[in-house]
């Protein structure tokens, strides 16, 4: 089976695909050819309208049903989704040029694993008994209500599913905003949570850029807004979300650090290195772009990396083999070659990389800078693609003030054969989602997100919970009500 990459309609609003082509028209490219491969119209507001109204509607009887029931939808979804993982794969391969080698194995199946944990857990959400000493308390933990996702173009069918499985669990609709880049993958959990058994409303799919994205943070009728995205967007968001004080959660960038000491297995540190840069050709939030090595291991280090990266192979994402796949727009390409310019005239020493790859398809070499300096443009901003960052170290003190030196905080890295000072190192990370002796893990079982500009709130494992979730008290008296008059 392999899905049309030209959808049925652009959006996916109470239980079935809509159109209006009165929208503005969207040309879906496909990043490895360059080739328009499907057309979408950004959402007018009756389409945003729609999308609120249907998910109010369908919310109040979603949330009466019991964890169990809910969660059995869910968990039907994860195994669909895990049955058409060829074809998701495919499709997620289209709409962000990641190789196959990848998409087969993080997409959607990340996306199911979040369906398959959050609808194991729905039948687990309780509240508490509370003894007051003759009387007493109970909590209950109610949903929020309409819940909107929003989209970066990294991950489209991940962000999807980590957004949406903890909001229907919780017992919330949800309106999701892919990123206008990425706009197919979305569409495809929306029809396969329809198919699993979920009422019609509760999981809609909306197109657009900043724009309809802005419409329905402002929307008096949602409750919550969880965004995937800069941190530039996130101050956007946050402040409209403030106005009507709904909850949100902010998944942003960063620019982690990657602490190699020099007691550190080499292979093991060039491969994180590796996972921590050029996965997904570098346009993963957490990656580790500032790797810090100590000077003992430093020529070693770079020996060794080069030698790898040399064996990367670039091409067709849809052949399997192929590892390393192009940026997802021309725009991010530009983005990216920008700074790679900058970090040749900042002095930075280029040791792998930094061209453009010619051809049709938005391209990059996987790219190395070594002796980067800490104010240096690379080594302080977000770039989001296949750029690594070498800067060089003697003493952990002092990598540890270099490493927090930055008002990001989502990710950080160790590597070293020394556990204690793994543990007392990452301790002292301003980070949100740190590895040690690894890089890049996001099981769902783990909670995820950032610290500092990084983010609010947390996704993924039993804490996300609390984010798609409010806890109501009542107090119970079991006596008279004694009142001053
Ligand atoms: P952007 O911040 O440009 O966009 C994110 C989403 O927000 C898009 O859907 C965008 O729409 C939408 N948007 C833009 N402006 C507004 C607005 N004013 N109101 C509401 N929505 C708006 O990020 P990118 O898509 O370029 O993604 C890359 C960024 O995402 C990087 O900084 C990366 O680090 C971060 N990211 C963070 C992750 C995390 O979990 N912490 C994971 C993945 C990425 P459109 O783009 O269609 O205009």
């Amino acid at each position: 089976m392999a899905y049309n990459t030209q959808p049925t309609a652009s959006h996916f609003v109470n239980g079935t695909y809509l159109e209006d082509t009165d929208g503005e028209l969207i040309e879906v490219v496909y990043p490895a050819t360059g080739a328009v491969i499907a057309r979408v119209h950004a959402a007018t507001p009756a389409v945003v309208a729609a999308a609120i109204s249907s998910a109010k509607a369908a919310q109040k009887e979603w949330a009466t049903k019991s964890g169990t029931e809910r969660g059995r939808v869910l968990r039907r979804a994860a195994d669909i989704m895990r049955e058409r993982n060829h074809a998701l794969s495919q499709l997620e391969t289209y709409d962000t040029g990641k190789p196959m080698s990848e998409t087969l194995y993080v997409d959607a199946t990340s996306g199911a694993d979040a369906l398959e944990y959050f609808g194991g857990l729905a039948g687990a959400l309780t509240g508490e008994h509370v003894n007051l000493g003759g009387d007493w308390g109970y909590t209950v933990r109610e949903a929020l209500g309409v819940c909107v996702g929003i989209g970066a173009w990294n991950y489209p069918t991940q962000i999807a599913c980590w957004k949406g499985a903890p909001a229907l669990a919780c017992g919330n609709a949800m309106i999701f905003k892919p990123s206008e880049t990425t706009p197919l993958c979305a569409l495809k959990v929306a029809e396969i949570l329809v198919e699993a058994g979920l009422p019609a409303g509760l999981y809609n799919v909306i197109q657009g850029a900043g724009a309809v994205g802005a419409a329905l943070v402002t929307d008096p009728d949602v409750d919550k807004v969880s965004l995937t995205g800069s941190v530039p967007t996130g101050r956007k968001v946050y402040a409209a979300a403030a106005d009507s004080m709904k909850h949100v959660t902010m998944e942003l960038g960063g620019k982690s650090p990657l602490i190699i000491f020099d007691d550190a297995d080499l292979e093991n540190a060039v491969g994180g290195a590796i996972l921590a840069n050029f996965y997904s050709s570098g346009q993963v939030c957490s990656n580790g772009t500032r790797v810090f090595v100590q000077k003992g291991i430093k020529e070693a280090f770079l020996k060794r990396l080069a030698e790898r990266l040399a064996t990367a192979k670039i091409g067709d994402p849809m052949d399997e083999t192929v590892n390393f796949g192009p940026m997802t727009s021309q725009h991010q390409r530009e983005i990216v070659m920008s700074y790679i310019a900058k970090g040749k005239e900042e002095g930075a020493r280029l040791v792998f990389g930094g061209a453009k790859i010619e051809g049709d398809g938005f391209f990059i070499q996987p790219t190395v800078f070594a002796d980067v300096k800490d104010d240096m443009v690379i080594a302080r901003e977000e770039i989001f693609g296949p750029v690594m960052a070498v800067l060089d170290f003697e003493d952990e003190e002092d990598v540890i003030a270099r490493a927090n030196d930055t008002e990001f905080g989502l990710s950080a890295g160790v590597f070293t054969s020394d556990l204690t000072r793994g543990h007392r190192v990452i301790g002292l990370m301003e980070a949100g989602s740190c590895f040690l002796n690894s890089y890049n893990d996001a099981p769902v079982e783990m909670p995820f997100g950032g610290s500092k500009m990084s983010g609010v709130g947390r996704e993924n494992a039993k804490v996300a919970i609390e984010h798609y979730s409010q806890v109501k008290s009542v107090y119970v008296r079991m006596g008279d009500v004694e009142s001053p008059f």
